[in-house]
């Protein structure tokens, strides 16, 4: 069983070091809200003095952060996780962020470090069930799988450093632009006449089909769990698709590629954001474009 620091303990954090813990690691763990430290000390964790005391003598460190610029300062700011921590150690940051700042840290750390963000959400970081898509070495890879194991079920090994967050965009990309079609599909059987039940059950047994349509279904009724059901309550926020849509947005002018679908999406994501949208799950799209 390995010494763990991990550091961000939000929705997803949380519960994903208390798996760890699970597991049998001796975690560490800190937040800078005190609060979100608080309720991990009480759920049995570790709580460390700074991001950097919960880096030391560990034998793999975890972040669990925002954004980019969160990771570049946990890691390389003052008082930084990297430095702190053990020549030897393993890094892992399994943030959403960019690819550029992805690679910049993993190289400036001067560790064997690894991107890996996930997917799967609250309820997956809680059942221990995310996917995660691993950037880094081989060697790196082989050390932090087991560990990972631990907070998930399906753990790729994408490429060099960056691979995990190029792979996490480009699927969010395609999810994004999955849901918005299959939502303009449900809007077109209305006007045509159609019910949402007839339209699912074609689709989803047809060449249409996608998660956004058979799992994760825009429209309350045919698939009971979806968050359409409950009023769009989230499963997966708009805000944080918009997020991924964005850096996604950044990668393919950054790389010069040609994402017309994608650039589109996050225009309509940031108008559902705009109309007051970013709290409810990314599916509740469909009621901006039925609007028109
Ligand atoms: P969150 O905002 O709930 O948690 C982030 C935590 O990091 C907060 O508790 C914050 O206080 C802490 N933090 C920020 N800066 C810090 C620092 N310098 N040192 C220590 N702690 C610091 O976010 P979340 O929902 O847990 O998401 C985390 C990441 O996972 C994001 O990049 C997000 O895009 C990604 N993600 C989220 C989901 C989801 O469904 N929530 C799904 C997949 C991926």
């Amino acid at each position: 069983m390995a010494r763990i620091g991990f550091v961000g303990l939000g929705n997803m954090g949380a519960p994903m070091a208390r798996n760890l813990a699970k597991a049998g690691h001796q975690v560490a763990v800190f937040d800078i809200v005190p609060a979100a430290l608080e309720a991990a000390s009480a759920a049995g964790l570790a709580p460390a003095a700074s991001a950097a005391d919960a880096a030391r003598g560990a034998e793999v460190v975890v972040t669990m952060l925002p954004a980019g610029q969160h990771v570049r300062a946990a890691w390389l700011g003052e008082g930084g996780m990297a430095a702190a921590s053990d020549p030897g150690a393993v890094l892992i940051d399994c943030s959403t962020i960019d690819v550029a700042t992805a690679r910049e840290v993993a190289a400036a750390s001067n560790r064997e470090m690894l991107d890996a963000p996930v997917s799967g959400g609250v309820m997956g970081a809680e059942a221990a069930t995310l996917a995660f898509m691993v950037g880094g070495t081989k060697p790196g890879f082989a050390r932090a799988e087991p560990i990972l194991q631990a907070m998930g079920k399906k753990i790729v090994h994408c490429g060099e450093a960056g691979a995990g967050q190029a792979a996490k965009l480009c699927n969010n990309m395609i999810l994004a632009a999955t849901m918005l079609v299959t939502c303009e599909g449900f809007i077109l059987a209305e006007r045509l006449g159609l019910t949402h039940q007839a339209l699912f059950d074609v689709v989803s047994n047809s060449s249409g089909n996608s998660w956004a349509m058979s799992t994760y279904c825009p429209v309350p009724g045919p698939v009971p769990g979806s968050p359409a059901n409950r009023d769009y309550r989230p499963g997966f926020a708009a805000a944080l698709m918009a997020k991924d849509l964005g850096l996604a947005q950044e990668a393919a002018q950054g790389s010069g590629a040609n994402t017309p679908l994608g650039a589109q999406a996050l225009e309509l994501y940031q108008r559902f954001l705009d109309a007051g949208g970013g709290g409810k799950d990314f599916s509740g799209i469909i009621e901006l474009l039925r609007k028109g």
